[in-house]
């Protein structure tokens, strides 16, 4: 294996370590930061995320407040239960588990979370804040993808970043991030419309692939010696497993990491990181609310 592996367990392990005695700060002044997470129906991905996102913030001394409700909730019941966490003090930031249930606006019921307790950073106040480079809560899987890009030690300031995917949630963010003057790359989107995907990722310093299928990118589509972040995260039938399945990412791991400078393994690269930057606004949320108590 010639790249480094960009271990994002690790990372995020130093990160947790550093909001330690912050949310130890936060005790002494009687507050423990909470985190607010809604689960509609009983989607079997979307129960283990927020397993592992409520055993994370117990793990840090955190509160974590579950409400389920059945996949037949409508969305007024789901806003209702939004407008009760905004409503909560002891609720610092909100965390609706996406996808919801078909026939239910995620633009409506994320619309509704208050921005102050906007720790996933979905809102369009906070998107907006973040496009003009206000102070706002950045979104988890960019945010921890900036990290792990910055852990690599490539040098971003002028270098090309080329994402493939344009999400809500993770391309479009993260083009956004990447192009701002602090990190300074020069930022290509690719998706289904890119018609020489390889053309434009072979160009790439920076190669984020975050479209949600399986090994997309291949050894041949790769510089050598670029940094490589693999968002994606999915199932793979594999009967060798007693499961059934395995997860794989959006890159072929074994074969790009021969050419890679760096790269993220799937699991183990950008998962852990989201979770651990989502702890990291709830602490930041938790803090602002202290300082206006
Ligand atoms: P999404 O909403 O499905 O968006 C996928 C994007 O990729 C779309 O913009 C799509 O283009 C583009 N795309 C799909 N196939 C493509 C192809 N063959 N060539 C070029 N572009 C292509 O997905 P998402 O929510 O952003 O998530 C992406 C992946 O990241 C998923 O595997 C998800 O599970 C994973 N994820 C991981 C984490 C984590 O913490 N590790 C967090 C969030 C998401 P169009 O716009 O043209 O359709």
């Amino acid at each position: 294996m010639a790249a480094k592996l960009l271990d994002g367990k690790r990372l995020a392990e130093e990160i947790r370590v550093g909001l330690g005695p912050r949310v130890l700060a936060l005790a002494e002044r009687g507050m423990v930061p909470g985190l607010a997470v809604l689960l509609v129906g009983d989607d079997p991905a979307s129960v283990s995320y927020v397993t592992a996102k409520e055993k994370a913030c117990a793990e840090l001394g955190m509160r974590s407040v579950e409400r389920r409700l059945p996949a037949e909730a409508g969305e007024a019941a789901i806003i209702e239960v939004v407008r009760e966490f905004n409503d909560d003090p002891s609720v610092h930031g909100i965390l609706i588990q996406l996808p919801l249930p078909k026939g239910v606006s995620e633009a409506k019921v994320v619309e509704a979370i208050s921005p102050e307790k906007d720790v996933d950073g979905f809102t369009p106040v906070n998107v907006g804040r973040m496009v003009i480079g206000e102070p706002c809560f950045l979104p988890c899987t960019p945010h921890g993808v900036l990290k792990l890009i910055e852990a690599s030690g490539i040098r971003t300031a002028g270098a090309h970043a080329v994402v493939v995917g344009r999400s809500n949630i993770v391309g479009k963010p993260l083009a956004t991030l990447l192009a701002r003057k602090s990190v300074n790359a020069t930022v290509t989107v690719c998706h289904t419309g890119t018609r020489d995907l390889a053309e434009h990722t072979r160009r790439a310093d920076i190669l984020i692939a975050c479209a949600g299928t399986p090994e997309l990118i291949k050894a041949d589509m790769v510089k050598p010696g670029a940094c490589v972040i693999d968002v994606g995260v999915n199932r793979v039938d594999d009967q060798s497993r007693a499961k059934g399945w395995r997860l794989v990412g959006d890159v072929e791991f074994d074969a790009v990491k021969d050419v890679a400078g760096s790269i993220t393994p799937v699991p183990g690269g950008v998962g852990p990181m989201t979770i651990t930057m989502l702890l990291f606004n709830t602490v930041e949320s938790a803090e602002r609310a202290a300082g206006r108590a």
